[in-house]
């Protein structure tokens, strides 16, 4: 108890969730709330625990947000120590996950503008150091990956293997962030972009993978003949709605409707399940899906993962949510 905080300090893989409150539709609806935050660890079900005798009815993660809990403290215990270890050259990589309409979005645009805030704030603090960030930005649709920093690029960007660099996206656009308002400028190009797409084919937002990387390279400059130098990712990933990741509910029967499969979602729970078993896990299928392959570096080895698991409180949403519990779960 209370050990929340520096437990997240080393980990690898933080899982955090955050629940949010009923939004207007729900409101008219007159739908209820299913759960409840009973303390900063654990999320309930919140119907008679008769009602659901075969189910669970409370799960534990490093931390979970209630409704009333502002991005910031999000931020601050669920992803702060992850994102700035990529200041040390540590690659670094946050997740949305969660149903559609559950907040990830909400979450990521919120998370993403405290990161920068604060990665500005540690480079003024290190005079010490010479900093430079670069940042690029994709969306992955259909396996097809399309960069969001260049409008011409159309809809496939090829994946090549650099023997040093892993898997670079061919002809990704990336620019050199000249200071914090530069920074935020190519972050919502990024976001606009990613919009144009979404009203051209209904429901990208679904079925997208949005990610926001940020390279952060830094030397010191005095002493240069023991100058340490340090590169690392930073990445913000925005995830399609994890409904696309099974087909079947939480108790095994099929999805009633058509719900297409999303490879890189799916490939992406079964990477961070390996990944969070440890070294007994075996092969790690990186090279399945696009999303993975682009992330691998940021995922395995040296690297940290924090990852925000949204939940939507309404009742009528109850097998979706119990769906994101247990990939959350199955993470730790
Ligand atoms: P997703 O990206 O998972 O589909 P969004 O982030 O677009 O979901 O959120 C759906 C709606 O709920 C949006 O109108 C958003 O502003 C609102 N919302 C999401 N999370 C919260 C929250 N924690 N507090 C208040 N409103 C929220
Ligand atoms: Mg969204």
């Amino acid at each position: 108890p209370g050990g929340g905080g520096s437990k997240a300090k080393e980990e690898k893989i933080v899982v955090t969730v955050r629940l949010r409150p009923l939004n207007r539709k729900e409101q008219l609806a007159k739908d209820q709330v299913a759960w409840e935050c009973v303390d900063e660890q654990t999320i309930a079900y919140k119907p008679s625990p008769q009602e659901r005798s075969a189910q669970p009815a409370s799960f534990s993660f490093d931390k979970v947000f209630g409704p009333t809990c502002v991005t910031e403290s999000v931020y601050e215990d669920g992803v702060k120590n992850i994102a700035l270890s990529a200041l040390m050259g540590i690659n670094a990589t946050i997740f949305a996950y969660g149903q559609t309409s559950s907040g990830k979005t909400y979450t990521m645009r919120g998370i993403t503008e405290k990161a920068v805030q604060d990665i500005y704030n540690h480079i003024k603090n290190t005079p010490e150091r010479d900093f430079t960030i670069r940042m690029s930005g994709l969306e992955i649709y259909n396996e097809n990956v399309r960069d969001l920093l260049n409008s011409e690029s159309g809809r496939s960007l090829k994946l090549l293997d650099d023997p040093e660099k892993g898997t670079v996206v061919e002809k990704l656009v990336e620019e050199t962030a000249s200071d914090d308002t530069h920074l935020r400028q190519l972050i919502s190009v990024c976001e606009a972009q990613r919009q144009v797409g979404e009203t051209a084919l209904n429901d990208t937002s679904s079925r997208s993978h949005q990610i926001i990387r940020l390279t952060i390279q830094s030397t010191l400059h005095e002493n240069s003949d023991c100058a340490r130098s340090f590169v690392a990712s930073l990445n913000f990933v925005d995830l399609a709605g994890s409904e696309r990741a099974s087909q079947t509910h939480a108790d095994g029967t099929r999805l009633r409707e058509g719900c297409h499969i999303n490879l890189s979602l799916m490939t992406l729970t079964t990477v961070i399940r390996k990944l969070s078993v440890g070294k007994r896990s075996g092969h790690i299928p990186y090279r399945d899906s696009k999303l993975t392959r682009i992330l691998q570096h940021s995922l395995g080895g040296n690297a940290r993962t924090a990852i925000i698991c949204t939940l939507s409180p309404a009742l009528t949403h109850v097998e979706q949510s119990r769906n994101t519990l247990y990939f959350a779960i199955r993470a730790k």
